[in-house]
């Protein structure tokens, strides 16, 4: 794989397309920095060499320029993160901007105007790529979160550095966790899919039915599972018309020796709020009137021995409705089993929506192998897709 590690950037400027489309409070002050935090290590390598760098990214959705999305905004923050002096320069292409890229000393950063201020950028064109092109002698990828975009300076550009492009620290991070889990995973593997709905995950389902030894289906997902069997799910959540699909799933699983685990009980509401009355009771006895909200305790035991047996573990999706406290138990005791099975040794991956959102609001960001920075191009990885974003670097 080529990454930053393979080269030497003495004397030279690298062209990073980062992931900056950081959070912004009403008076732009960056909210969360974790995505800045995580490109740090790739800029300093860079400039540890003897480099030069300028960063490129979007923020936000803007129609056109709008000020709000400016990343001027961002600059002080990107300045203390990472402990140099930011130049800021307000465009991205263009006279003014090579000459501030070619300007640049060694060791300086330079970071340029929000790319989405161009339709050019999201439209991938070739004319704004080669202008983005113009800016640097190396072009680095370590933005997971827009690899699966052909856009611009994501995909596009890379073209014009046929012999002189890489992957940063971060996106070579993703991908090799990617194919941890995939490819040269360690055996038994489990996959954990939750959230709410079969037919968001259902590609995913099929692409690692090849790839797992256990497949666990929580949290809202599972009532489809269990009415398509006759089971009776009172008022949960549940897309009748993907009953046969589940049903086709179940038997692709057994064909392929693939053991599928559903939750037995319930915890189950009757209302979807967190003052409502609550009971535990079989998955496929709901009463009318009542929904199932959470795993129940024989679930969340059943989870742990598996997660406990397993060497490599993916995680998508929450086993329930973690955003209320009341029902948040089977998420929590979920993370805690994949924290103790990853301090034994078990690489685990936490990928792709609000798994992601679980993991970090309980605790567990750092109990777990990997927390991927990527919800869409996590997913399209799992769903075995090649990121264009990926492939322009490895052509
Ligand atoms: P996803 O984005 O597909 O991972 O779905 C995540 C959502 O699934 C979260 O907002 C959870 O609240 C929701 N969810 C999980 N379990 C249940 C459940 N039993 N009933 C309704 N929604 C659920």
């Amino acid at each position: 794989m080529k990454t930053i590690q393979n080269i030497n950037f003495k004397n030279k400027r690298a062209l990073i397309r980062v992931d900056f489309n950081v959070p912004l409070d009403e008076n732009f002050n960056v909210t969360d920095a974790t995505r800045i935090e995580a490109a740090k290590p790739t800029i300093i390598k860079i400039l540890e060499d003897g480099g030069a760098v300028v960063l490129m990214s979007h923020l936000g959705r803007p129609k056109g320029v709008e000020e709000k999305y400016s990343l001027k905004h961002i600059v002080d923050k990107v300045s203390e993160i990472i402990g140099v002096d930011v130049k800021f320069v307000d465009d991205c292409i263009g006279e003014k901007v090579e000459k501030a890229a070619s300007n640049l000393k060694m060791g300086e950063v330079l970071l340029l105007e929000n790319l989405r201020f161009y339709a050019e950028e999201t439209k991938g064109d070739e004319v704004f790529s080669e202008k983005l092109s113009k800016l640097g002698d190396v072009y680095v990828n370590d933005a997971f979160g827009t690899a699966h975009r052909a856009h611009a300076s994501t995909t596009i550009v890379a073209k014009f550095f046929p012999e002189n492009k890489c992957f940063g620290n971060l996106l070579a991070q993703e991908i090799i966790s990617i194919k941890k889990v995939l490819e040269d995973s360690e055996k038994p593997v489990l996959a954990i899919l939750g959230g709410a709905k079969v037919s968001s995950k259902i590609t995913i389902i099929e692409n690692i039915l090849d790839k797992v030894d256990h497949l666990i289906i929580g949290g809202g997902m599972s009532f489809t599972f269990i009415k398509a069997q006759g089971g009776k799910i009172g008022n949960s959540i549940c897309e009748d018309d993907k009953q046969e699909l589940a049903l086709e799933i179940l038997e692709k699983a057994k064909a392929k020796g693939v053991q599928v685990h559903i939750p037995v009980d319930v915890v189950a509401a009757d209302a979807f709020s967190n003052n409502a009355n609550t009971q535990i009771c079989d998955i496929d006895k709901i009463p009318d009137g009542w929904e199932g909200v959470d795993a129940g305790p024989k679930s969340i035991e059943m989870f742990d021995k598996i997660v406990m047996e397993s060497k490599t573990i993916l995680w998508n999706g929450p086993v329930g409705v973690f955003e209320m406290e009341k029902f948040a138990k089977g998420t929590i005791a979920l993370g805690n089993s994949i924290a103790a099975a990853t301090k034994k040794g078990t690489f685990s991956l936490v990928g792709g929506g609000d798994s992601v959102a679980a993991v970090k609001q309980f605790g567990f960001e750092h109990k777990v192998s990997y927390v991927s920075t990527g919800g869409g191009a996590m997913l399209e990885s799992l769903e075995g897709k090649t990121l264009p974003g990926i492939e322009a670097i490895l052509k």
